[in-house]
């Protein structure tokens, strides 16, 4: 049980950083939760009824960041409560921490040479690299970018999970096949666009099944790789999937949330770069508005390179 509430918790995190401000959750699952949490959970009533005014309604966990939180409405003693539903106000660190500390940024300069050469060579250095080498899980893979090194386009993601670090290639899970339906979609075929993460190992947890965001130092570490690989490939456009995607690329920002950045043109060093939902997001949150929205991205993505647009792609949802 205990195992299974970590797992909760640090899911619950990483939506957090991610960008999620709302999840639903069942009741029984909430009740574990505002056992376990300490210092022990903020709860403020959403609503104040008089009892037989109560309607059943699903429970609302709400993730936000510690200065978004509204202060607590004053109870009034002469009405009653209701029980449920309540507001849960979850207050995670600004960023996780790595359990060791890292030492300072790779430097290097790219050899002389074409792209292939140069990629060779890239794809050496890093898995020589005896910080990736030490934080790699055991038995596990560095994972590098992959794809066209003359690509147009250059989607980045945060950082390999259970399925990438296993076969050494980014966006081969669950995420990477949306990530596939989605180059595929905009016309393109998955080895014509180059696919890289902000990170070259999957960031450690104490529960092997968990996922969690980079910490600030480890992106930063991994950052001359990534940059290196932007270097050689020179697309026209970089898509951002995901806030440490952006946070990485556009500098670190612990305040930064998705949504205000989401579906606009910013740019890295000269590149114009469009921010994104990451695909796992989109598995996670279902819902049709929001696939819609990624694919208004990738329409302003396909006119800023001059792709023919369809009628049925100006209509399609993923
Ligand atoms: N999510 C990422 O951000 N990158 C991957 O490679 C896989 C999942």
């Amino acid at each position: 049980m205990q195992e299974q509430l970590a797992i909760i918790i640090e899911e619950l995190k990483r939506l957090r950083y991610t960008g999620v401000e709302t999840v639903y959750i069942a009741d029984d699952t909430l009740k574990l939760l505002q056992s376990r949490l300490a210092p022990p959970p903020k709860i403020t009533r959403e609503r104040v009824l008089p009892l037989a005014a109560q309607k059943p309604s699903p429970t609302s966990t709400k993730l936000e960041h510690p200065s978004q939180t509204k202060p607590k409405p004053k109870l009034s003693k002469s009405l009653s409560v209701a029980p449920v539903p309540q507001k849960i106000t979850v207050k995670t660190a600004s960023a996780p921490k790595a359990s060791h500390s890292l030492p300072d940024p790779p430097q290097f300069s790219l050899p002389d040479g074409d792209k292939k050469m140069q990629m060779e060579w890239l794809r050496k250095h890093i898995l020589d690299c005896p910080t990736c080498k030490k934080n790699v899980r055991p038995n596990k893979k560095i994972v590098i970018g992959v794809g066209e090194l003359d690509a147009d386009l250059f989607f980045c993601g945060e950082a390999p999970g259970a399925e990438e670090e296993e076969v050494g290639e980014p966006f081969v899970g669950p995420a990477g096949q949306l990530l596939t339906r989605i180059i595929e979609a905009m016309g393109l075929k998955r080895d014509q666009v180059y696919i890289g993460n902000i990170m070259n190992w999957r960031p450690e947890t104490p529960n092997y099944r968990t996922n969690r965001p980079p910490s600030k130092e480890e992106m930063s570490f991994c950052l001359p790789y990534l940059k290196a690989q932007l270097e050689i490939v020179q697309p026209k456009v970089i898509v951002a999937l995901g806030l440490t995607a952006v946070n990485g690329l556009l500098g670190y920002d612990a305040n930064r949330k998705l949504g205000s950045l989401r579906g606009q043109w910013q740019t890295f060093e000269t590149t114009p770069l469009m921010v994104t939902y990451h695909p796992s997001y989109l598995l996670r949150n279902n819902s049709k508005k929001v696939k819609r929205i990624v694919w208004e991205d990738m329409l302003k993505v396909m006119e800023r390179l001059e792709f023919s647009i369809s009628q049925q792609q100006k209509q399609y949802f993923l």
